[in-house]
């Protein structure tokens, strides 16, 4: 596995494979490598000849006063995971090396990053997008594999990729969680033990949800009432960001529910911000 560090030398090497012929898979993170990522990295490999992994904690994500600086990190031991997920590449750039001193140009999705995370986070998008972009430009990539867990940055990738015809294909793996249903995070760290027992209740609330919507429950309203007086028995330690109810390509909020209906939420337990989401008329 090589290790390099700047823009310019991942696109030299990814356009000598190109030459050769060979196909680029991209699977952009933050680091602090759990099962989650792992299936990315799993999922890429099987998708082309050649797996580049991206760790870059983007600053032009956090807003001020989040967890940029304190955002885990463990270099070497994510190193290792990806060279035995037989990563090929993995790129760890500098902020500095990413973006200029005078950086000016960013891409964003308007519409769909102003709900559910958007709301909280008005500039997180804006920089996913920009990134995200920037490391396709760099990479040459043919695929790239995102996660569900974060269904809205998928989603507005997606939109990205096919408004500006950026010639790479978006794939999505399932959210993987612990056995307890809680979805692997990397901010998973920051719950204290009372904090971490009641977190497995955020999926417990959407499953709940998922039931009534197969029992007939058409309003969103209802539905996101039954949930909330779930998580305030069960969550005492929660604070409730946002839970909306969206068409899951569009992301409008939705008022009744449809086969496209996906409920989405965010809960504060202590220092951690959880996501979380679930098709409500999926099967499982
Ligand atoms: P992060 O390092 O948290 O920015 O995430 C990097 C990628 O891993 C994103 O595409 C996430 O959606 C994905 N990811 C994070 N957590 C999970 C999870 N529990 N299951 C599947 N994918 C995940």
């Amino acid at each position: 596995m090589q290790i390099l560090n700047t823009p310019h030398e991942v696109t030299e090497l990814c356009k000598s494979w190109h030459a050769q012929g060979q196909s680029i898979a991209l699977v952009p993170t933050m680091g602090y490598y759990h099962a989650g990522h792992e299936d990315l990295m799993d999922a890429g490999r099987t998708m082309a000849d050649k797996l580049v992994v991206s760790l870059f904690v983007n600053p032009t994500q956090f807003g001020p006063g989040e967890d940029l600086a304190s955002y885990p990190r463990d270099e070497e031991r994510d190193a290792e995971i990806c060279r035995q997920h037989g990563v090929d590449l993995l790129f760890m750039p500098k902020p500095e090396s990413m973006f200029f001193a005078d950086h000016a140009t960013w891409v964003e999705v308007p519409e769909m990053a102003k709900v559910l995370c958007g709301q909280s986070r008005p500039l997180h998008f804006r920089g996913v997008c920009t990134v995200v972009l920037k490391l396709f430009a760099i990479s040459l990539a043919d695929h790239a594999v995102f996660g569900q867990k974060d269904w809205q940055q998928q989603a507005i990738l997606k939109r990205m990729v096919r408004d500006l015809n950026i010639p790479i294909h978006l794939h999505t793996r399932p959210t993987v969680r612990e056995s307890d249903g809680l979805a692997l995070s990397s901010r998973n760290l920051y719950l204290t033990k009372e904090e971490r027992s009641q977190a497995p209740k955020i999926y417990e609330g959407l499953q709940l949800a998922r039931k009534l919507v197969q029992s007939g429950e058409k309003s969103a309203a209802r539905l996101r009432d039954q949930v909330l007086a779930f998580w305030a028995r069960e969550i005492p330690l929660g604070r409730l960001d946002y839970l909306t109810v969206v068409d899951k390509e569009s992301l409008t909020v939705l008022e009744t529910i449809d086969d496209n209906a996906l409920l989405a939420c965010a809960v504060r337990l202590g220092r951690a911000r959880l996501i979380d989401n679930i098709q409500l008329s999926a099967e499982s």
